[in-house]
């Protein structure tokens, strides 16, 4: 079992740090009816989710799981708690396939990530709960408060989910911010299409908000738009160097 810490983002924001193989954030996304969660964790995390919603006000019903992407830090207790919880799963047209199976490697082109994801499904991800969706969203449609953004390249179809009252973005692994360092994949491999997610996080940062929450690392407050640029700034530099 992980170790799991509730920390307040925002008003309607609250995320679960789940410490286990890594830290992995899922968020508690207050709406009208009920709760939204964003992400669901590692297979046999459900039991710290479920439990962290138990203390919440009410209305505290999980209406909706909805997953960002693929991966199994993200996905893997999510048919779990949405059937404890009656709750519909929810992802983009784009990552349904992903998520209901297909190796992602199949969507990568360059030699490392399709390795790096042919391993990775053989060792576990392929052993997942099955998990459905049973509702498809798409850039712009808004769900619990909730305003899809596209944000493809870690995997096909990654999105990121924009607070707009709360001034938040939800950013998934479109942005990390691992050891003080803002944009670092830590896992370079686990990227589908590299140059796509860095078309991404340039996309993460015109957005305009200045609060920026990763599924991994701490939020970035403030200044998040400019330090992003920064960042893929210092990239290109390099690249060209
Ligand atoms: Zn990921």
């Amino acid at each position: 079992m992980p170790i799991a810490r509730i920390r307040k983002v925002s008003p309607s924001i609250t995320a679960i740090d789940m410490n286990g193989p890594f830290q992995v954030a899922v968020f508690l996304v207050r709406h009208e009816r009920g709760l939204a969660l964003v992400d669901a964790g590692f297979p046999g995390w459900h039991y710290a989710v479920l439990a962290a919603v138990e203390s919440f006000p009410w209305p505290n019903r999980i209406t909706h799981v909805i997953l960002t992407h693929a991966h199994a830090d993200h996905v893997g207790s999510a048919s779990q708690i949405a059937s404890a919880a009656g709750a519909e799963i929810v992802a983009s047209a784009a990552e349904k396939p992903f998520i209901e199976g297909v190796p992602l490697a199949r969507a990568a082109r360059d030699l490392l990530p399709r390795l790096v994801l042919r391993v990775n499904h053989f060792l576990g991800r392929r052993r997942l709960p099955v998990t459905r969706v049973g509702r498809v969203v798409a850039e712009g449609d808004v769900l619990c408060g909730l305003r899809v953004v596209a944000a493809p390249g870690h995997t096909p179809g990654q999105i990121a989910l924009v607070h707009d009252e709360d001034g938040v973005v939800l950013c998934a692994d479109a942005v990390f911010n691992f050891g003080q360092q803002i944009g670092h994949d830590p896992v370079p491999g686990m990227t589908v299409d590299a140059r796509q997610a860095e078309g991404s996080m340039a996309r993460i940062a015109e957005l305009g908000v200045d609060h920026i929450v990763p599924s991994h690392g701490p939020p970035i407050v403030g200044d998040a738009p400019a330090r992003i640029r920064s960042f893929l700034e210092g990239r290109r530099a390099r690249r060209s160097a």
